[in-house]
């Protein structure tokens, strides 16, 4: 049997639509792979009653409930005392909170506002936890074989508590672990990905295997389910052999977060250096890149060449390509990048052209982009019509890229 668990999240500015439940949803990623089943996500505002109703109606469904927000020391930061209220247990002053808090403030040159000490109120039999990125402290209590956690709302310290505090306490009662691999595709639809995998698909209760598409890109999760993380990964490994047979080439990665992560992995292994030749990206590649750490050994720089202007006097594309073909066009891609390779001395470059939109060109051409790599004295090109807003447009254009990337040096 496994162990449920629900959140609830404290705060009015996420019923109106200020924040985003973010806590919630790391909080729910953390069950998971604990093997904890989380069957209810509630918002509530800062108003007792309503919190005392949400309350006791997951005291009467869940094992686990696990409180964000509302531990702060203003006078709407009410989680703890209206759980206290509701549990009858009464508030005690904790001095090594105090003390904890005032370092905290100390170490900020800054003295401690006196209504901080209001964090300091633990309901009477409660566990502390201590928070060492911020100054409320969270909170566990146990009633009746249940675990209730209280947790600050702030997503930096909610994460960290999560992480460091509650995660070892849960891991210890829970009797299962779930693990979770990601197979990266490249050059494949969803609906191919999944009619190759149809037989695997059907088939597998333990470990799942479903592909899905985030951020525009086909991965392919592998779940498994068992006692330890140990046994949970060993159950995934026949599973991720068999899928490494049927699509081959078509994959790019394992378990591994970003397409940018693998690229400059493979550049670094194959001792290989790029450069990029940026318009409708602006830049976006090159940030990219140089987020992996130890990019700087494969790549010397980039241009964000904007204007026709600057793709013509600073990167040097013969203004005659872009009056005959369009500034974008394959041709200007391709000389974007083969440019790129001069300037900046590298192995392999990338060029990027096109409109990002919302609205552009004589005929909407707003999405119509070209990329094209420039490797072994030849240019890979590629063109596309991506749809949705400049922002998605965008990060596809970038994606692309980096996959092409990928492909050619593979
Ligand atoms: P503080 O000590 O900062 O007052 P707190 O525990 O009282 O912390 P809140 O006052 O409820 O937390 O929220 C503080 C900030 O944290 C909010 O302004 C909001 O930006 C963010 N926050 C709160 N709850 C959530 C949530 N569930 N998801 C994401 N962000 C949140
Ligand atoms: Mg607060």
């Amino acid at each position: 049997m496994s162990l449920t668990a629900e959140i609830i999240s404290v705060g009015t500015e996420l019923l109106l639509g200020e924040t985003i439940n973010s806590d919630a949803a790391m909080i729910s990623k953390e069950l998971a792979d604990l093997g904890i089943d989380v069957f209810h996500h509630s918002a509530v505002g800062d108003n007792r009653g309503r919190i005392k109703e949400i309350f006791q109606t997951a005291l009467n469904r869940s094992d686990i409930i696990i409180f964000t927000g509302g531990l702060g020391p203003t006078y709407d930061d009410i989680t703890k005392s209206t759980i206290a209220e509701q549990l009858n247990l009464k508030l005690e002053k904790k001095e090594e909170i105090i003390e904890d808090i005032k370092r905290y403030f100390k170490n900020k040159a800054k003295d401690m506002p006196p209504n901080n000490e209001l964090q300091a109120l633990i309901p009477q039999g409660a566990t502390v936890l201590k928070n060492d990125w911020g100054t409320a402290p969270g909170v566990m209590i146990e009633h009746e074989n249940k675990k209730i956690f209280m947790l600050p709302g702030p997503p930096f310290e909610c994460k960290n508590m999560m992480k460091e505090r509650v995660v070892p306490i849960l891991s210890k009662i829970s009797e299962k672990a779930l693990v979770s691999r990601y197979i990266r595709i490249i050059g494949r639809t969803e609906s191919e990905t999944e009619l190759l995998l149809s037989d695997i698909m059907t088939k597998g209760v333990n470990p799942t295997v479903a592909p899905y598409v985030k951020d525009g890109e086909i991965l392919v999760r592998v779940t498994a389910s068992a006692k330890t993380k140990d046994e949970a990964f060993k159950l995934t490994e026949p599973t991720v052999k068999e899928i490494e047979k049927i699509l081959g080439s078509s994959i790019y990665a394992i378990d591994i977060d970003s397409p940018e992560e693998v690229l400059v992995n493979l550049l670094k292994q194959k001792k290989i250096t790029i450069s990029c030749a940026e318009s409708c990206t602006g830049g976006g590649i090159a940030h990219k890149i140089t987020a992996v750490a130890g990019a700087s050994n494969i790549f010397p720089g980039g241009i964000v060449s904007y204007s026709e202007e600057i793709k013509e006097n600073i990167l040097g594309v013969d203004p005659k390509i872009i009056s005959s073909f369009g500034v974008v066009s394959k041709e200007t891609a391709e000389a974007m990048a083969k440019k790129c390779c001069e300037l900046f001395k590298t192995d392999i470059a990338i060029g990027v052209t096109g409109y990002a939109g919302p609205t552009f060109g004589e005929n909407d051409s707003a999405g119509h982009v070209f990329i094209s790599i420039f490797y072994n004295e030849k240019n890979t090109t590629g063109e596309f019509h991506f749809l949705g807003t400049r922002e998605r447009v965008r990060n596809k254009a970038i994606k692309q890229a980096l996959k092409m990337a990928i492909e050619q040096i593979k």
